[in-house]
């Protein structure tokens, strides 16, 4: 089933987790153990990301695979335009084809470490509007089909980090929506409001396709914190001190991160929100508890 069609006349809010291929062989037998454990939870499906480069890019379509044959669960693949010609995107694609895997979020991926630009890779692309655009073309050529796959891309309710303003950057996005994208995943961020903003501002653009909001539950302060730094949102003073006393206490940070999450969570349900994405890294044990603590707003009648 692919992305718009979960949406399509959907009765309830879709509920979707993101995952990540570890680079450890006993990190990746833990993610093996904890897969069911998120299965049991009930997900419209689950999203594979992919790797800035090496062998964690591999395991993304592995791991997709292995949720969707074993466990009948729909997955996406995560893919991005970083190191890839457009010959090696279509050798993706027609693995990712191959599979049976329906989705696919488009990124363009971050610039390497230490780097400010993103530089296209020979015969690659600098956007992600263009990989979506070559997805489209592919399923034409290829496959020989329209809209094959559901392509997600990425939001960003506090701007993406090199954009110069919200207004800019929504401009991209409805480029990237142009182009072909079925549905919007936002980036983390603590405080709703600035979904609330971003989407009020995307429809006054005319982009009107679902756009669902990214939960990330903290598990650890220094994570949290290496990861906002990196992706610009920003964590609230309110939530920034509660944390400031948990910084060496992953537990009491972990409480911290699933009253949080429960909390926005609740909120964007009861606004009417299309869906909601996890960032649940790799993890069972948070988001099995947000998970039983939205049920009613999520089924509100079971
Ligand atoms: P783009 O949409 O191409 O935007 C990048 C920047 O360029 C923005 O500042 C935008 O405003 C600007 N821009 C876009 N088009 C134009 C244009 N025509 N002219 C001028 N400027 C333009 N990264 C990974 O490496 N692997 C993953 O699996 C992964 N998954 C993600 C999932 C989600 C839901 C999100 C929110 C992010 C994910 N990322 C992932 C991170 C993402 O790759 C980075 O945020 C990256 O820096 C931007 O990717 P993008 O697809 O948003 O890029």
């Amino acid at each position: 089933m692919r992305f718009p069609d979960f949406f399509k006349c959907a009765k309830r809010p879709i509920i979707s987790f993101e995952i990540f291929p570890p680079k450890t062989e006993k990190a990746l037998e833990n993610l093996l153990q904890v897969i069911p454990e998120l299965i049991e939870l009930s997900p419209d499906y689950i999203t594979v990301t992919y790797g800035a480069m090496g062998s964690t890019r591999e395991k993304t379509l592995e791991i997709a695979s292995l949720i969707k044959q074993h466990y009948n669960m729909e997955t996406a693949c995560h893919l991005t335009c970083v190191g890839a010609s457009q010959r090696e995107i279509d050798n993706i694609l027609i693995r990712i084809y191959k599979a049976g895997i329906q989705n696919i979020v488009a990124l363009r991926g971050d610039p390497p470490r230490g780097e400010r630009n993103f530089n296209a890779p020979a015969d690659g692309y600098s956007y992600a509007y263009q990989l979506v655009e070559h997805i489209r073309r592919f399923e034409r050529t290829f496959i020989g089909q329209e809209n094959f796959f559901g392509i997600a891309v990425a939001g960003y309710p506090e701007k993406h980090i090199e954009a110069p303003s919200l207004e800019e950057d929504i401009l991209h996005l409805k480029r990237k929506v142009e182009a072909g994208a079925d549905i919007v995943i936002t980036q983390l961020f603590f405080n709703n409001e600035f979904y609330f903003n971003f989407v009020t501002k995307a429809k006054a653009s005319n982009i009107s396709v679902p756009i669902i909001p990214g939960l990330m539950p903290i598990v650890s302060v220094r994570q949290i914190k290496r990861i906002t730094s990196m992706c610009g949102a920003t964590i609230p003073p309110s939530l920034q001190e509660e944390l400031e006393e948990a910084i060496d206490d992953d537990e009491k940070a972990s409480e911290i991160g699933i009253r949080q999450c429960i909390k926005q969570a609740r909120e964007l349900l009861e606004s009417g929100v299309p869906g909601l994405h996890f960032y649940v890294l790799n993890k069972s044990q948070h988001i099995s508890r947000i998970m039983s603590a939205i049920k009613p707003y999520i089924y509100p009648r079971s």
